[in-house]
């Protein structure tokens, strides 16, 4: 056979497996016909959760659509998405006023902000207007205790039919996966900041 038949055969082959491919997503589309306000939970010990939250924040924000963000780990730096979200009209961002755990070293002080900062995150979560809630490293107030699960489960479970909500954070318990529409789990493959390479600005905060 020569090369000119071969690439013949080969292009057609491409087009009826495309043609196949093609067939199959248009079932899928035409299949998916539901619309409801989504529970997405980011997790995993790997980079790339809050980012991720974030850039659906930037979208919903893109598309008009009005935004909370409850951030429930204050970092060391000035994150970027904060500068930029903090004083937009569509966004109303709250921030836990204490550092990380390691760092307060007092639990009753790390639960009273916990709580105070969840009863921002309520207020979103009861809220018809707000389109889409962001709840940022979450799971960490669920593992250490700070947040009690059943008042959690029950403010996702019983906001608006149409919010959408974004929860991220290591070790996303079950009982959330359980809850939630999609969840996504980032590995960690590899991360500069074990080759002794600080944060850097724009790419980590
Ligand atoms: P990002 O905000 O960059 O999407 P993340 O939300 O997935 O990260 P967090 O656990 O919230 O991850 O950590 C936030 C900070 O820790 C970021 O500066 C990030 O680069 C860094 N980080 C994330 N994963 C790792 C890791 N596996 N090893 C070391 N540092 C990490
Ligand atoms: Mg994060």
């Amino acid at each position: 056979m020569s090369e000119q038949d071969s690439d013949t055969e080969r292009n057609a082959r491409h087009k009826r497996a495309m043609q196949r491919k093609k067939a199959h997503v248009d079932q899928r589309i035409a299949q998916a016909t539901i619309d409801k306000g989504l529970l997405v939970v980011l997790t995993g010990n790997g980079k790339g959760k809050s980012s991720s939250a974030f850039g659906m924040l930037a979208r919903s924000v893109g598309h008009g659509m009005r935004c909370g963000v409850v951030q429930f780990i204050k970092g060391q730096w000035e994150c970027g998405e904060q500068l930029l979200f903090n004083d937009h009209p569509l966004v109303e961002f709250h921030v836990m006023n204490t550092g990380f755990t390691w760092e307060t070293q007092d639990r009753e002080k790390d639960i009273a902000a916990a709580e105070a900062t969840w009863h921002q995150a309520e207020k979103l979560l009861a809220d018809p207007d707000c389109q889409v809630v962001l709840l940022d490293e979450l799971t960490y107030m669920l593992t250490y205790g700070y947040l009690d699960s059943d008042r959690v489960c029950q403010a996702l479970e019983s906001r608006p039919a149409d919010q959408h909500v974004i929860i991220t954070g290591r070790n996303a318990s079950d009982r959330l996966t359980g809850l939630a529409d999609t969840v996504s789990e980032v590995r960690d493959i590899k991360h500069a900041f074990n080759s002794g390479i600080r944060v850097q600005k724009g790419i980590d905060y």
